[in-house]
């Protein structure tokens, strides 16, 4: 009988960086992903491939997705099945690892897929499956909803990834060198490496240094993305004991992830040596809320090639070839004729304003100056700051601007749900005035139409809680410049009126400013420079509004790409 190889033999073969997400935004149509966190770590992957970076992937099915949003003409929000099917782009996977969750055992397979760079690189990505026949119908569900589901069913799920993930990575024979947590979703992983890394209870005059924590913290990388306390995941002991059980002595689990509650962010802290924020502001607002902690910075990018529409990737190849897997080559940038860098962008644009209109009912032009502000939905993005002053708005952006919108909230987000509405209820107020639309259902494919065919890009976030955001990259590597609250990674792309421009001043701790103050004077400063700046330069100007196109390019895409962000990983996460 013929021997067949299994389908991850190639990837035994030399040693590995496990990278274990929540979620990967990998194809539009594989509905594992819900915003920006996933497609970063799609974006990881794809840079890893073409870098024939040694690394593979871990995450979970999400075999029911996200969901799909649907918006009613008075801008409520409402969600469908975003199901997808494994089998028609992943291969599964014959082993089979067990978990103990609530008592029960339960069975875990995975799905692969394979990241397949044009440079020959190679990145396989494991999706964790509970949902076999063997197993009681509610672990059946573990991996089915993307974010949804309670708190029970969240520890489920990061139990299944960090110390599943683990699991299945040893019965497949791999030989992780590091293990690297993409948020802390994945830190439970750090649990499981303690029960394979005990000392021998003889060896050790305490009992609880059975536990080596540093051979732990030697095998782990952990990026942190999220700027505020409440975002991090924690679980109550009591939930704890229930669903995982004792399987450390709680005493030690306490010293490692908090005295009252599991806090995932804490865990990982406490059994990482190497741990990053995603941006040069996020590592210090990090070092404030976690004091203690040593923080490193590797500010995120975007993968080039995916995040450039193909009508600048045809006026890249002819003037700057390369460029896909080279992108410092954007150095170059100067060596693209106005003339057709601007040909390249208006095609993006008819693309853009055939769909807006298409879709609903407006009637955009080409010629008018169009905004574009599309992510997650929830209130600290502040999508309605741009409406602050209706009239306003109105009076500086008559036949002058255009507004297209996108974003999902999700389903449990009641303020990012009336944020929503709220942005409908503007539209609608500006009618006749000013033409603007809400696209629905926004996801990676909507992404790449809306970043590359609009003239600017905003954001409007409440500083400091931006780690990084990455939509603006995308919009930089199409030419389009951003116009933004100084605060991610926009403090460091920023060069006023060169690269962009900014919407107020930088963030500073324990600034005397509320809410309501903050909102006002950033608004203040969005109408000023719109008035003044964007619209006169972009009408009369254009000569100097392509340079600012170009150094988007140059001086942006230059840099916050995921290739320049994988060599720093390398150099200063992965090999230590
Ligand atoms: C890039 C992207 C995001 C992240 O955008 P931010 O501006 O960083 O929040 C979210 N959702 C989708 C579909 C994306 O493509």
């Amino acid at each position: 009988m013929e021997h067949i190889e299994s389908p991850v033999a190639e990837f035994l073969k030399s040693p590995k960086i496990a990278y274990f997400s929540m979620e990967i935004g990998i194809l539009n149509d594989m509905h594992t992903y819900s915003g920006g966190l996933g497609v970063l770590a799609g974006d990881t992957i794809r840079s890893a491939a073409d870098l024939k970076i040694p690394l593979l992937a871990v995450t979970l099915l999400s075999k029911k997705g996200y969901f799909r949003q649907a918006i009613d003409p008075a801008g409520n929000q409402s969600e469908g099945p975003a199901d997808w099917d494994p089998a028609k782009f992943t291969e599964p996977l014959p082993e089979k690892i067990y978990l103990e969750i609530e008592g029960r055992h339960v069975a875990v397979k995975a799905w692969l897929f394979v990241q397949k760079s044009i440079t020959g690189g190679k990145v396989p990505i494991l999706f964790l499956d509970t949902d076999l026949p063997e197993n009681a119908q509610t672990d059946r569900e573990i991996t089915w909803h993307l974010y949804g589901g309670d708190e029970r069913y969240r520890l489920k799920q990061e139990i299944v990834l960090g110390m599943g993930g683990v699991r299945i990575l040893r019965k497949l024979g791999f030989d992780i060198r590091k293990y690297h947590m993409n948020e802390g979703h994945a830190s439970l992983l750090t649990l499981e490496l303690l029960l394979e890394h005990q000392r021998d209870i003889e060896s050790v005059w305490d009992e609880d240094l059975v536990w080596d924590v540093d051979k732990v913290k030697e095998m782990c990388v952990f990026t942190t993305h999220t700027p505020v306390e409440a975002g991090h995941d924690r679980f109550s002991y009591e939930l704890v004991k229930d669903v995982l059980g004792e399987i450390i002595p709680l005493r030690v689990l306490k010293k490692l992830a908090g005295q009252e509650k599991l806090n995932m962010t804490h865990l990982a802290l406490n059994l990482t040596e190497y741990v990053n924020g995603v941006a040069k502001k996020h590592k210090e607002v990090s070092m404030m809320m976690f004091p203690g902690y040593e923080f490193s910075s590797i500010t995120n990018g975007v993968h080039s090639f995916t995040w450039t529409h193909k009508n600048l990737r045809l006026l890249y190849d002819k003037h700057l070839p390369g460029w896909a897997n080279e992108p410092e080559l954007f150095v170059r940038v100067d060596r693209l004729p106005e003339d057709e860098l601007w040909a390249a962008h208006m095609a993006c644009k008819r693309e853009l304003i055939d769909l807006v209109n298409r879709k609903t009912g407006s009637s955009m032009n080409c010629d008018t100056l169009t905004i574009g502000f599309a992510r997650r939905a929830t209130a600290y993005k502040r999508g309605t700051l741009v409406f602050r002053d209706l009239e306003r708005l109105a009076r500086i952006g008559a036949g002058k601007i255009q507004l297209v919108f996108a974003g999902k909230a999700h389903p449990k987000d009641t303020p990012g749900k009336a944020g929503i509405k709220k942005i409908f209820d503007c539209i609608a107020g500006l009618k006749g005035k000013v033409e603007a639309a809400y696209l629905p259902d926004y996801d990676m494919e909507l992404a790449l139409t809306l970043v590359s065919g609009v003239d600017i890009w905003l954001n409007t976030p409440r500083p400091p809680r931006e780690a990084s955001g990455t939509s603006g990259m995308k919009a930089a590597h199409n030419g389009v410049p951003n116009f933004s609250i100084l605060d991610g990674w926009w403090i460091e792309g920023h060069i006023e009126g060169y690269t962009g421009w900014a919407i107020g001043s930088v963030y500073t701790e324990g600034a005397d400013v509320t809410e309501e103050e903050r909102d006002a004077q950033d608004a203040e400063d969005l109408y000023r420079k719109l008035e003044e700046i964007i619209i006169p330069t972009y009408y009369n100007n254009r000569h100097l509004w392509i340079r600012i196109m170009q150094n988007a390019i140059g001086k942006n895409a230059y840099y916050f790409n995921t290739h320049r962000m994988m060599l720093r990983y390398v150099t200063e996460a992965y090999i230590r």
